[in-house]
């Protein structure tokens, strides 16, 4: 099924005077539509392998759909976060969790506006629910597709850091993936995608 660029909630110059139109029509229109073009393209593209078996060039494909998928999944967030009627504090819950994960409003603030400001040439902040701790963080990404799609949940991972194989395994990683698939706590992966695993 492929992506489509959702709309926005609201008018191209909705943010004005603090976003201005020319820029909003520019980013939606065109930078978050090419996302979601390249996103399907690359989805389509490792489909194809799949079904050819053809897995040559699947770093390729894998460094394209973090890229765009990336940049498709922030983008939807990222029109969401903003209104016409935005700025002030938040209340209710977040409020209080905020408090308690970084000492206040104030400080969560002044820490979001360093980790944005800080980020390294192009790439984003945010807030960030971390569900293994149930707590709230700031993380920054450079550029974005280094190689996740973010507002990801992971289900099943496979370390493939030398330190996780190389004592029985040396350099012949595909030996230890193929092992790692012999060992994969089905339950546990389903587990996880019902909403139970944490
Ligand atoms: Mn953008």
């Amino acid at each position: 099924m492929a992506h489509e660029l959702p709309p926005l909630d609201y008018a191209y110059n909705a943010l004005e005077p603090h976003i201005d139109e020319q820029t909003m029509k520019l980013h939606h229109d065109m930078h978050h539509a090419a996302y979601v073009k390249g996103l399907n393209t690359a989805e389509a593209k490792l489909a194809e392998a799949r079904e050819s078996k053809d897995f040559g060039l699947t770093k390729h494909w894998e460094r394209e759909l973090a890229f765009h998928g990336a940049g498709h999944f922030l983008h939807c967030v990222f029109w969401k976060n903003m209104g016409p009627n935005g700025g002030g504090k938040p209340g209710g819950n977040l409020m209080k969790q905020i408090e308690r994960d970084f000492q206040g409003f104030e400080n969560f603030l002044g820490h979001f506006k360093a980790a944005a400001t800080q980020v390294e040439a192009s790439g984003w902040a945010m807030l960030v629910k971390n569900h293994a701790v149930q707590k709230l963080e700031i993380l920054t990404a450079e550029k974005h597709q280094n190689l996740t799609q973010w507002v990801v949940e992971p289900l099943l991972v496979i370390d493939v850091w030398e330190h996780a194989y190389y004592l029985k395994y040396q350099n012949r990683r595909p030996e230890y993936v193929e092992a790692f698939t012999k060992v994969i706590n089905w339950k546990d992966v389903e587990a996880r995608f019902d909403g139970k695993g944490r």
